[in-house]
């Protein structure tokens, strides 16, 4: 990508509206823009980071078996009447809208109603079963308070799976894969030294549930820890029943905040008993399909990491979910004949700053966007055949011969 080609600003200036510091910093960089509160749009560079989580996540998914779909975010009240969840009383998020050919339609703050009624017309046998299907889908809800940039929008991409089982014990052997593979998808993200599966209330049919909760300041939530993070639990089962429930009532426990980047439940019949969903099993008998439910926040960790490896300068994107893997800039006149050289071919992975600017601004506007590397071929380095590489996490620089440029990166 060029920056002289595209219509995104970087910003001298924090907007003065948005007070969380990932927003901040993604508006002036120019990964989003913001419309009102909790409302944000994504531009290039912000959506190149979405597509990246979003690469991450499908692969491990995919791993385990998951199949993609995408629903519908209109709402058809039906089945959230059946359990329920329709009603603004039991559901205070609900963003609600008219037909104009009368009645009325949701816009979708989670979907566990529309795939449980959608998964009857194709779960009737045992033979059907298990199924694992999931999508990337904006999320609608009308949260109160919104000030916490893309850590909480109105409007959010989240990943939602969603998994059908003819028994406990295969629901149980499916979580547990989810488990592992959220926490390689945290890994790979740059985040798993602060990721922690933590404890949460279960509801009626499980014990507990389990958050993915990423240590933050700024994190909306209070978590528990003990010495070794070996058991983290949120502060709504923090207590004493608890503690002995898990065997760690003599452990001492800390608490810190942090941001919840994922959660996953045991549903069992909480939607397929209401919705009827049922198969029938070996024997000729009818059952009621065990679920689970796997969610990430997709746009919500976009923003964690964001927050999380920000510095003084700006953004610090890990290499995996950067949107580009160089930040290549060329100065003087051999400099920049050397850069296009190396930016044809390479469009993909670099962006490009042919600006008319000074290298100053260039090297700020490097440093704000977070790209890993920082790659400068200046006539001055290119009197020793040289071109100077900055890591952009650690603000080393070294120098690599212009044809080693070529060959390895
Ligand atoms: P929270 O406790 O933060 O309100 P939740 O428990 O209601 O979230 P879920 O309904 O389980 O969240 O949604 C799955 C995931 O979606 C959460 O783990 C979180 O990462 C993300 N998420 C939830 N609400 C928002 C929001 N308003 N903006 C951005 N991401 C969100
Ligand atoms: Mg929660």
């Amino acid at each position: 990508m060029r920056l002289s080609k595209t219509f995104v600003k970087t910003l001298r200036d924090a907007p003065k509206d948005e007070t969380a510091k990932n927003g901040s910093l993604l508006i002036r960089a120019g990964f989003i823009h913001k419309e009102m509160a909790g409302i944000y749009d994504y531009l290039p560079l912000g959506l190149r980071v979405i597509e990246n989580i979003k690469s991450v996540i499908r692969e491990e998914l995919n791993k385990i078996g998951c199949e993609e779909i995408l629903m519908t975010a209109l709402q058809n009240p039906e089945p959230w009447e059946k359990t329920g969840r329709f009603s603004n009383q039991e559901v205070d998020i609900w963003f609600k809208t008219e037909l104009s050919s009368g009645g009325i339609l949701g816009l979708a703050p989670t979907h566990e109603e529309p795939i449980t009624s959608l998964m009857k017309s194709y779960i009737s046998s045992y033979k059907d079963l298990p199924l694992y299907v999931y999508q990337f889908q904006n999320k609608f809800r009308n949260e109160l308070r919104a000030k916490s940039g893309i850590l909480r929008g109105r409007e959010f991409l989240m990943k939602d799976l969603y998994s059908f089982h003819t028994s406990k014990e295969d629901l149980d052997e499916f979580y547990h894969q989810v488990e592992l593979a959220y926490n390689r998808i945290f890994e790979r993200m740059g985040l798993g030294d602060s990721t922690f599966e933590t404890f949460a209330s279960g509801g009626i049919f499980s014990k507990y549930s389990h958050e993915f909760q990423t240590f933050l300041p700024v994190g909306e939530d209070t978590v528990y820890y003990n010495n070794d993070k070996s058991v983290v639990l949120n502060k709504e089962v923090f207590n004493e029943d608890v503690l002995k429930d898990l065997g760690v009532e003599n452990e001492k426990f800390e608490e810190a905040t942090a941001a919840e980047v994922g959660n996953i439940f045991k549903l069992q019949f909480k939607y397929s008993e209401p919705l009827g969903l049922k198969y029938i099993d070996e024997e000729n008998q009818q059952q009621i399909v065990y679920m689970g439910c796997y969610g990430i926040g997709v746009s919500r960790l976009m923003g964690v990491i964001a927050e999380k490896f920000a510095d003084e300068k700006g953004l610090v994107w890990p290499e995996t979910v950067a949107p580009f893997k160089y930040y290549l800039i060329g100065i003087g006149e051999n400099g920049i004949k050397e850069a296009e050289k190396f930016y044809q071919g390479r469009e993909d992975i670099t962006l490009l700053d042919d600006r008319d600017k000074r290298p100053g601004e260039k090297f700020a506007d490097s440093e704000l966007l977070g790209i890993p590397f920082r790659v400068v071929i200046s006539d001055k380095t290119l009197a020793n055949n040289e071109v100077e590489i900055t890591e952009r996490k650690t603000g080393q620089s070294w120098r690599v011969k212009l044809a080693e440029l070529f060959e390895k990166f």
